[in-house]
C-alpha cells in the first residue's frame, strides 16, 4: 500500500473525455485527472483508474525533492493543503548550501518572503520538507513564534512527527537548535 500524501486516496477523480485509445491519470495542481477515449464505457474504465491511482500514489511517494523546482512545487502544495485561508503574498523557496545551523529560514520582504531551506534537508522525506515549508510560510505571517503561529503549524498532521524527526537528525548532524 503506497502512502498516501496528499490524500489521493480517497480524492474524486476528475474525468475528461479526450480523443485517444489510452487511458491515463495524472496530478495536475493537486487535483487526479484521467483522459478517457470519448467512447469508453464507464464500467470499462472505472477499474482501470483505481489501479492507476495505485501506481500513480506508489510513483509519487517514492519521489524524492532534489531541487529548487521540485521544492518550490512541494512549497505551493504545502500552501494549497494547509494555508489556503491565509494571505501569504509572492514568495521564493530555495535549497542554501551556506544554511548549515539552521533547517530553514524566512526573510519577509516589501517584494515579497524569501525562504531557504538548508541543503541538508534534500532527499529526506516529502513530509519532512513539507513540514520545514509549513513553518517557514506561516513566518510570511507571523514572524514569532506565539499562538497564533503555534495554530498555522500544528494544521498538518505530521506537525510533531516532523518535529521529531529533525530533533533526531540534529543529534546526529550536531546542529544548533532547529528551524527559526
Ligand atoms: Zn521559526
Amino acid at each position: 500500500m503506497p502512502v498516501d500524501t496528499d490524500g489521493l486516496l480517497s480524492q474524486s477523480i476528475d474525468v475528461r473525455r479526450a480523443r485517444r485509445r489510452s487511458v491515463e491519470l495524472s496530478l495536475e495542481a493537486g487535483r487526479l485527472v484521467a483522459r478517457v477515449p470519448s467512447r469508453m464505457a464507464r464500467r470499462d474504465f472505472e477499474p482501470l483508474l483505481e489501479e492507476l491511482r495505485g501506481q500513480l500514489l506508489d510513483r509519487l511517494s517514492r519521489q524524492r525533492v532534489f531541487d529548487d523546482d521540485a521544492l518550490l512545487r512541494r512549497a505551493h502544495e504545502v500552501q494549497r493543503r494547509h494555508l489556503r485561508d491565509q494571505v501569504l503574498g509572492s514568495f521564493e523557496v530555495r535549497f542554501s548550501r551556506r544554511q548549515r545551523k539552521r533547517w530553514g529560514s524566512c526573510t519577509r520582504r516589501p517584494g515579497g518572503g524569501r525562504i531557504r531551506i538548508s541543503a541538508r534537508l534534500i532527499g529526506h522525506p516529502n513530509w519532512v520538507l513539507d513540514h520545514i515549508l509549513l513553518h517557514e510560510l506561516s513566518h510570511l505571517i507571523h514572524p514569532n513564534h506565539g499562538p497564533e503561529f503555534q495554530k498555522l503549524v500544528q494544521r498538518s498532521p505530521d506537525h510533531e512527527r516532523g518535529q521529531g524527526y529533525l530533533e533526531a537528525l540534529e543529534s546526529v548532524d550536531l546542529l544548533d537548535p532547529l528551524v527559526d
